[in-house]
C-alpha cells in the first residue's frame, strides 16, 4: 500500500447528488478494479480521511477516480469546493472486492451509489475483451438517480454483460420506463436470473442494502455464503 499526493484534474457531475473527481499522480498506480482508497483532505483546517471506490479501471491509464455521493456533510462540501490543480492525499490500493476469474458466471446486485467499484469492474472486464457471463442489477430511487446510466446501457448494448435496472416503487416508474419497478427480491432474482444457483454474487452500497440483499440471497434463495462477495460502504 502506498500514500501520495494526487491532484485534481476534474470534477464531473454524474447525477443531481453524486460527483465525480479524476485524479493524475506520478506514482505507478497499481490496482486491480474494485478496490478502494483512502482520500485526506483539509475539511475547516482539519485533515479528514474517507474511503472511497475506485469508480475508474485500471486500464483508464491517464487518471483515476472516485464518486461521492454528495450528503451535504462537511466533507462533501470540502470536495465540493475542488477544483483542477488542488491536491489531495491518497493511500492505496485496499479490499478484495475484486471479480474472481475462477468463477464462469456473475451476479451483481447494487444500489444508488454502490455502482462504483462495480462500475471499475465490468468496465475493465469490458477493455480487456473478458468473456464475462455477468448480469448487473442496479437499483435506485428514480431514474434521475442511476449513476454512469449511459455507460452501462451502451457497455450492455455491446453485449458485455446484461443489465437490469430498477426504481424502487412503481410510483416512481416513468410510463417508458423500460427496466424493473420495485426492489430487488428473491423473486426478481429468480425471474431475470434462471441459474442464480450457479452465480458468483457480488453486492455493494450502504451497509442497510448489503445486508437485506444478503439475507434475501442467504435466506430465501439459499445462496450458500461463500458465493457471495460484500463490500458494505460503512458511513452511510
Ligand atoms: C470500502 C468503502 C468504500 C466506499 N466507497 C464509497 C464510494 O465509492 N462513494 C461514496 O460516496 N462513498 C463511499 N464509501 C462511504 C464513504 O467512505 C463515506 O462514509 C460516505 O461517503 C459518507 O460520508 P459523508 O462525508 O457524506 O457523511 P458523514 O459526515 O460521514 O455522515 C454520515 C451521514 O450523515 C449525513 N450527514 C452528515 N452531515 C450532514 C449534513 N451537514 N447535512 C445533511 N446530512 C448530513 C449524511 O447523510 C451522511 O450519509 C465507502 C466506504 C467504504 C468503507
Amino acid at each position: 500500500m502506498k500514500q501520495f499526493n494526487a491532484q485534481v484534474i476534474e470534477v464531473i457531475p454524474r447525477t443531481h447528488n453524486v460527483t465525480s473527481f479524476r485524479l493524475v499522480a506520478e506514482e505507478i498506480l497499481d490496482f486491480q478494479a474494485g478496490q478502494f482508497m483512502q482520500v485526506t483532505l483539509a475539511v475547516n483546517g482539519c485533515e479528514q480521511s474517507k474511503y472511497f471506490s475506485f469508480s475508474s479501471s485500471p486500464t483508464e491509464k491517464k487518471y483515476f477516480e472516485f464518486t461521492k455521493k454528495m450528503t451535504g456533510s462537511e466533507f462533501s462540501k470540502a470536495l465540493e469546493r475542488l477544483k483542477s490543480g488542488d491536491m489531495l492525499t491518497v493511500k492505496m490500493p485496499m479490499g478484495k472486492f475484486v471479480l474472481d476469474g475462477t468463477a464462469s458466471k456473475h451476479a451483481f446486485l447494487s444500489g444508488g451509489i454502490g455502482i462504483t467499484p462495480i462500475r471499475s469492474i465490468l468496465k475493465d472486464a469490458s477493455d480487456r475483451g473478458l468473456p464475462l457471463d455477468a448480469v448487473l442489477f442496479y437499483s435506485n430511487h428514480s431514474p434521475e438517480d442511476v449513476v454512469f446510466r449511459s455507460e452501462l446501457e451502451a457497455m450492455a448494448a455491446e453485449k458485455k454483460f446484461r443489465l437490469v435496472l430498477s426504481l424502487d416503487t412503481k410510483d416512481v416508474c416513468p410510463a417508458d420506463w423500460k427496466g424493473r419497478c420495485g426492489f430487488i427480491d428473491a423473486k426478481m432474482i429468480r425471474e431475470e436470473l434462471p441459474d442464480y444457483q450457479e452465480r458468483l454474487f457480488y453486492v455493494c452500497g450502504p451497509p442497510v442494502m448489503v445486508q437485506s440483499m444478503v439475507s434475501i440471497l442467504e435466506g430465501q434463495l439459499k445462496v450458500p455464503g461463500e458465493r457471495i462477495r460484500k463490500e458494505n460502504f460503512a458511513g452511510y
